[in-house]
């Protein structure tokens, strides 16, 4: 499979390409030449989830990985449950929270951590992941990462803007994974590592990739659980919809490609928090990126969506067509406060800031259309357990695997957020190991 940049100007890349080099040097996002249908018979059949999977990734990688390889990424993957939870009639939550780091982000952090050794293995220079997190982001790519051989990673968080579980779980993980606390937003993070991507100097000291959701291998098996979903519901007849809490798309984007590959999706439904980008978008036709506002759903304070010109693209860039798939809503912070008191008073579920205001938006969807939908629970909700707490009445039992890291010791080095910081910082590490 070759990859396109959509900004139209850098030449195709292959599937490894893409992977390494994360952005485009155009600064476009690769989007494949083409998606195919699952071959017949896959969907709803009862075949296995991993099976139904590969079928689907293998066109995006073609020969690149050999068949038995990418199985076995396939495999481990998704080697967590994905279920499909009913909340009330015609509401389900799509629990992405069971992987290593209790985030939807754990699937395409594997995904890409392994297509990734797989590339670099017989190679000699050390390979430098930048990742910029909202949050969660972060901990996951390390988590997939952690003491690979021939990777560092190294993680940039805005300050102050990230949960306590949530910075404890990016700083306190050691060996080959470093921490910077930037002083500024999360889209200075994501600008911070764009740059470096652009600089030459930089480039030319050191391997650099990207783990976020611009690259290919992160947000193409997001796909699985869209699917995972799909293969669980009862009755397949009946219209469903998708209520996908939103920052930079990368969740709702694959669920697009999975819907293009056949996957029997009436609608997405976009849920964001006031950072609305894309619901003004959609209500008006205009594309108008603005610094991002802190909010308790805090891994979606995103002003300029990064995976929006792969949903322009998959659209060839009209309007209307968009506006056929997806809807979206926004909400405030009051209003998804009340949105996790309601639904736990009203059905017994826990939701968390950013599930929940998928649930709000569904919830909107369905006063007009006779549908099943299912929301996606993107973290759990431990991992906010400090405005999740105070609404429900309750302590929310936090997971083991998350506790682990509440003990332990930060690590982490602040920085301005002026990108000059970051490369005198790159460059030192690098002549370091050297
Ligand atoms: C990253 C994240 C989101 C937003 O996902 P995008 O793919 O960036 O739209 C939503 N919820 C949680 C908990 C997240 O970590």
């Amino acid at each position: 499979m070759k990859y396109f940049s959509t900004n139209h100007k850098s030449e195709k890349a292959s599937f490894k390409d893409a992977v390494i080099k994360g952005l485009a040097p155009d600064r476009g996002l690769y989007f494949p030449e083409s998606i195919s249908p699952i071959p017949n018979g896959f969907l709803d059949n009862g075949k296995e989830l991993t099976e139904i999977c590969y079928q689907y990734i293998k066109q995006f990688v073609g020969d690149e990985i050999p068949p038995d390889v990418l199985r076995k990424i396939t495999a481990e993957t998704i080697n967590f449950p994905l279920p499909i939870v009913p909340i009330e009639k015609e509401v389900y939550s799509l629990e992405l929270w069971h992987g290593p780091t209790c985030a939807f982000k754990d699937v395409g952090a594997r995904f890409l951590a392994r297509c990734l050794s797989y590339f670099i293995q017989d190679q000699k220079e050390t390979v430098t992941i930048l990742v910029a997190t909202s949050g969660d982001t972060g901990s996951a790519v390390a988590n997939g990462f952690f003491n690979v051989p021939g990777i560092n990673v190294v993680i940039l968080y805005p300050k102050g803007k990230v949960s306590k579980i949530q910075e404890q779980q990016l700083t306190t993980i050691g060996g080959n994974i470093s921490a910077l606390e930037i002083d500024g937003t999360f889209d200075d993070c994501q600008d911070m590592v764009k740059s470096a991507f652009n600089d030459k100097e930089l480039n030319a000291a050191m391997k650099l990739s990207s783990a976020n959701s611009i690259n290919v291998a992160r947000f193409l098996p997001q796909a699985f659980y869209f699917i995972a979903a799909y293969e669980q519901l009862e009755n397949k007849k009946k219209d469903l919809v998708f209520a996908v809490p939103s920052g930079n798309f990368g969740n709702l984007t694959a669920g697009m490609f999975a819907q293009k590959a056949g996957l029997p999706v009436s609608k997405f439904i976009a849920g964001t928090n006031v950072n609305d980008i894309v619901p003004k978008y959609l209500a008006k036709g205009v594309y108008e990126p603005k610094p991002s506002i802190s909010t308790i759903s805090n891994a979606m304070d995103i002003g300029d969506p990064s995976n929006f010109a792969r949903i322009i693209e998959l659209h060839n860039g009209n309007w209307e067509s968009v506006k056929n798939t997806l809807v979206g809503y926004s909400y405030n912070d009051e209003q998804t406060r009340q949105s996790m008191k309601k639904v736990i008073e009203s059905t017994g579920y826990l939701t968390e800031p950013h599930g929940t205001i998928a649930y709000m938006a569904l919830k909107e969807y369905q006063k007009n259309h006779d549908c099943q939908g299912i929301i996606l629970e993107t973290a759990h909700p431990a991992k906010f357990h400090d405005v999740v707490e105070p609404e429900i009445g309750r302590k929310v039992e936090i997971p083991e695997r998350l506790k682990e890291y509440l003990h332990r010791e930060k690590d982490a080095l602040l920085m301005s957020n002026k990108f000059e910081s970051l490369k005198t910082y790159l460059l030192e590490e690098s002549s370091k190991t050297a």
